[in-house]
């Protein structure tokens, strides 16, 4: 019989069958549907821009409509290298986030008491001279630290690296540590490299370890190629607790207790070495063996051989059997994915980044020993297996770069926690609340806080004190919970209302996108001058590209501070950088290979990027640790050195790459661990999860929630302006396992209080055979509120609600409506038919910094009651106070510095806006 795959295939793997070809998208003819039968023409300029509603940074197309000069809808961009023309339903729902009616068209200013919602509107020079003179002030009185930037979604690589070295600032804050921290030091551990590029496309076996992977972490670049693999006779093997979309896509659905995943995957270690399914080769060139024994095992033979029988005795422990019962798993079910993963060999593919990592105390370790498997096999940069991201992610220089600063900032590098991946944003509040610190101005940019980080209350606490936080600037395209706790409002562009440029390990190939305001560069086109990009988006929408030169003008404006320097024109000093010297310059002298593609084509560098949205840098991107590396000097160790800076090491005859870890090696055993108190943790390991099913009264009410899903089609906070997006997702309810929902009464819709160790929230169940019993999930995404009736938060998804501080520290929030229809310029706000907002669990979360990564562990130990008398859906009760002793509590798990050399942190570990090596070490 023939099926799909014996079919000749029309076109190549990857492409569309139809779409503008690009040298129509100057004027691109369609037919109007609705004038039919009349053929009547609408003639549109297609413009590349990049969507900004997830982190993948797909390309968009935008319709820009040339009888209105509006944009009429988005679709993919063809020429970009990561989408290929593709997306999710958060593409095109760009567009609603253009035309949202309630969306902030002008800057606001706070005019009564923060967090009362009376705003006024202002000009972006008076809201520029004010905020730049007060940062002026603070900078001039060496109050540096009390600057903040506290960054949601960048969506761009380092202008701001630039802009705070510029100003000298040590102050970028990052949501880092409630997503992938825990993750990245997994990875950072074994090379130094903090994330994964997985080469799924060519793939034999693919196991993903996932809360929401596929439907969010890159979600339309990985899973298009997910998908290319499967039709090509891959299997994939999805780890988690819910049976996600991705599971339920997938060969093997692998259901582990939370927490449990490192056991399950060194159980698969060790029948890897069992099976000798070893890639010898690789670990006897590439492993740090010698360094392993020699520290670790002084005593034993100083052999290869001899550090594989360790590797056998380290993991003996972990049978399959042992494991099976550990995880909850089916018998049988880790021997088929162990033999999957030694029969791909170096096509094995992986992928984890927020799930066990972001869940759990000790998550990091979920990366790191999935990392193991890959060291094992040997497919580790091989095609069809995982790469370091770094080697395909690609970051243009930036012009004019200031020199590195030599400040450290306790409040985001605190002592308690110098292994951590990035700033401990969420501890923000409590160390004010301890007054290690104030802060004079604090941006917040497309960030929200009060809603997304566990323990929203303190953050709702710590932002009403205007001793503890001076001027808050809220950046942001749409209102958010916190914008309404802002001295200003700034309205900020979507994504096709700015410029950055970024680029992401979406496969083999390194690209790099450039995201543009669409309607400024048809003004272009047709001639018109544009100064600044808000004079062509809707109402005074800007750009943070545009608005931080113009913000650090003002903060020097006669230069004497040495700011105002890096922000000139090359052109003429007198005047600020413009965009398109800014990027033409990058674009010219830092893509390679770029020139040239725009020259064959008569075109800049800027003129193509600007005509094709995106360039592909390099194809085939594999083992770039061989690379061979020139003019370098070997030092004793073997490591060669340009400057003094490591970039290769010597292996045989040859001086390669290598990868970026202190030996240049994959570290097995991690000195730097050691080193800094943890040796126990040193290697690849299991520890118990804070939600360890054997510590938990499973047998009466309590159980595990996992708070973080994704769904595929919202956006964190963002997509609450997106009408398509929530008529698709609207529904928040709890999924319990129907076993469970007997076992406690619980029928489908009924109302269930969660207790957590700080408070807690109501929802309704839903029984399912769709998650694990013993535990229960309910998606981070919903439960979006506001404070008044017509503003403050987009009405197509949040619920009008009152917060009360009943008690001391005391809070609770009661939703006085759901969502409803209402008028607007947009029809459809009459047609809404969805009620539900969600529940805002988040709030009822205290923080779990684990004492490593500093990752939040996600997870949460509740017990579940039916709704007590005056419970109504969506309450969410908390005491600050007890989230506050529970934040000393893990406080207390730490292992503070100094380190080795009096370092705050070592020396080689990457974080944001690296200062000068001076600024590690304490001077006392
Ligand atoms: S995966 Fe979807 S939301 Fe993310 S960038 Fe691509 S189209 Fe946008």
């Amino acid at each position: 019989m023939t099926t799909n795959k014996d079919l000749p295939r029309i076109v190549p793997v990857g492409e569309l069958t139809s779409y503008p070809p690009v040298d129509r998208w100057d004027d691109w003819t369609e037919y109007d549907a609705k004038a039919w039968p009349e053929r009547v023409e609408n003639h549109y300029r297609l413009i590349p821009t990049t969507c900004f509603n997830c982190e993948s940074a797909c390309g968009l197309l935008a319709y820009v409509d040339k009888d209105s000069g509006e944009i009429q809808r988005f679709e993919g961009n063809p020429e970009h290298p990561g989408s290929r023309g593709r997306n999710c339903a958060k593409g095109p729902a760009t567009i609603n986030q253009v035309h949202d009616p309630e969306r902030i068209l002008y800057p606001l200013r706070r005019v009564g008491e923060r967090g009362s919602g009376e705003w006024e509107r202002v000009s972006w020079e008076e809201a520029l001279t004010d905020i730049g003179s007060r940062m002026g002030k603070a900078i001039r009185e060496d109050r540096n630290d009390e600057i903040m930037y506290h960054v949601g979604r960048p969506g761009e690589d380092g202008f701001m690296d630039r802009t705070l070295k510029a100003w000298g600032v040590d102050g970028h804050n990052s949501h880092t540590n409630i997503c992938s921290s825990g993750a990245r030091v997994g990875y950072a551990m074994w090379s130094g490299y903090d994330r994964p590029s997985a080469d799924f496309a060519n793939a034999r076996f693919i196991l993903l370890l996932s809360a929401h992977l596929e439907t969010g972490h890159y979600f339309n670049p990985h899973a298009q190629r997910i998908m290319e693999a499967k039709q090509a006779g891959a299997k994939i093997a999805t780890v988690d607790p819910r049976l996600s979309n991705t599971a339920s896509m997938s060969d093997y659905w692998l259901s582990c207790w939370p927490g449990t995943e490192p056991a399950m995957l060194l159980a698969i270690a060790r029948l890897l070495l069992e099976w000798d399914a070893i890639d010898h080769e690789f670990m006897e060139r590439w492993v740090n063996w010698k360094d392993s024994l020699a520290q670790r095992y002084p005593g034993r033979p100083q052999t290869y051989r001899e550090f594989v029988e360790v590797l056998k005795e380290e993991y003996s422990g972990y049978t399959p059997e042992w494991a099976t019962t550990e995880c909850g798993l089916q018998p049988g079910q880790i021997e088929e994915v162990a033999r999957h993963i030694a029969a791909a060999g170096h096509a094995f593919s992986s992928h984890t980044w927020r799930s066990v990592g972001s869940g759990n105390l000790h998550g990091w370790q979920g990366a790191r020993t999935l990392q193991f498997l890959h060291v094992l096999t040997g497919s580790v940069g091989t095609k069809g297996g995982l790469s370091p991201s770094g080697w395909v992610k690609f970051k243009p220089q930036h012009w004019n770069m200031p020199p590195p600063h030599s400040r450290w900032n306790e409040l985001l590098w605190p002592k308690e926690y110098p292994l951590a991946y990035h700033e401990m944003s969420i501890l923000l509040p409590h160390f004010l609340k301890e007054e290690r610190a104030k802060l004079d101005v604090y941006f917040t940019r497309v960030y929200n806080p009060i809603w997304t980080n566990p323990d929203g209350f303190t953050w709702l606490e710590m932002l009403k004190d205007e001793d503890k936080v001076g001027l808050h600037v809220a950046l942001t395209p749409t209102w958010s919970e916190t914008a309404w706790f802002a001295d200003y409002v700034l309205p900020m562009g979507v994504s096709a209302e700015r410029h950055d440029t970024h680029s992401y390990e979406t496969h083999a190939n390194s690209w790099l996108g450039f995201r543009q305001p669409v309607l400024r560069v048809a003004a272009e086109r047709d001639g018109r001058t544009v100064e600044r990009t808000y004079e062509t988006n809707p109402g005074e929408v800007w750009e943070e590209t545009e608005f931080w030169i113009d913000l650090s003008w003002r903060i020097d404006p006669d230069g004497s501070l040495g700011i105002r320097k890096w922000f000139e024109s090359p052109n003429d000093p007198s005047r600020p950088v413009s965009v398109d010297e800014y990027y033409g310059w990058m674009f010219e002298n830092s893509v390679p290979g770029l020139p040239e593609k725009a020259s064959a084509l008569s075109l800049t560098p800027l003129e193509y990027m600007r005509r094709f949205g995106a360039v592909e840098v390099e194809k085939d991107v594999y083992e770039v640790n061989v690379r061979p590396v020139a003019d370098v000097e070997v030092d004793g160790d073997g490591i060669a050195r340009c400057d003094g800076a490591p970039v290769g090491i010597a292996i045989g005859d040859e001086v390669v790459q290598g990868f970026k870890s202190p030996s240049r090696k994959l570290e097995w055993y991690s000195a730097t661990m050691d080193d800094w108190g943890w040796h126990d943790e040193a290697i690849p390991g299991y520890q118990r999860s804070h939600v360890y099913w054997r510590d938990m009264d499973i047998a009466g009410n309590e159980r595990i929630l996992l708070p973080i899903f994704r769904l595929p089609t919202l956006i964190h906070t963002r997509s609450g302006n997106a009408k398509y997006l929530y008529e698709i997702s609207h529904g928040h309810p709890l999924w319990i396992n129907a076993n469970d929902a007997e076992a406690l009464g619980f029928e489908t819709a009924d109302l269930v209080r969660i207790e957590t160790e700080s408070g807690h929230f109501v929802m309704r169940a839903w029984a399912t055979e769709g998650i694990r019993p013993g535990v229960v999930a309910a998606s981070h995404h919903l439960g979006r509120w506001r404070l008044e009736d017509k503003t403050g938060n987009e009405r197509w998804s949040s619920a009008l609600v009152n917060v009360e501080e009943i008690d001391d520290g005391k809070w609770r929030l009661r939703q006085l409506k759901g969502i409803e229809p209402f008028t607007s310029d947009d029809p459809d706000s009459e047609r809404i038919w969805w009620r539900d907002p969600g529940v805002n669990q988040n709030l009822a979360f205290p923080v779990h910094p684990d004492p490593i990564s500093g990752m939040h562990a996600w997870h949460q130990r509740v017990k579940l009651v039916p709704a007590q008398p005056g419970d109504r859906y969506g309450d969410v009760v908390v005491d600050t106070n007890k989230s506050h002793e529970i934040y000393k509590e893990w406080l207390s798990m730490t292992k503070p510095a100094p380190g080795p050399g009096n370092l705050r942190r070592p020396l080689w570990l990457d974080r944001p806006v690296k200062p000068t090596p001076d600024a590690y070490r304490y001077t006392d």
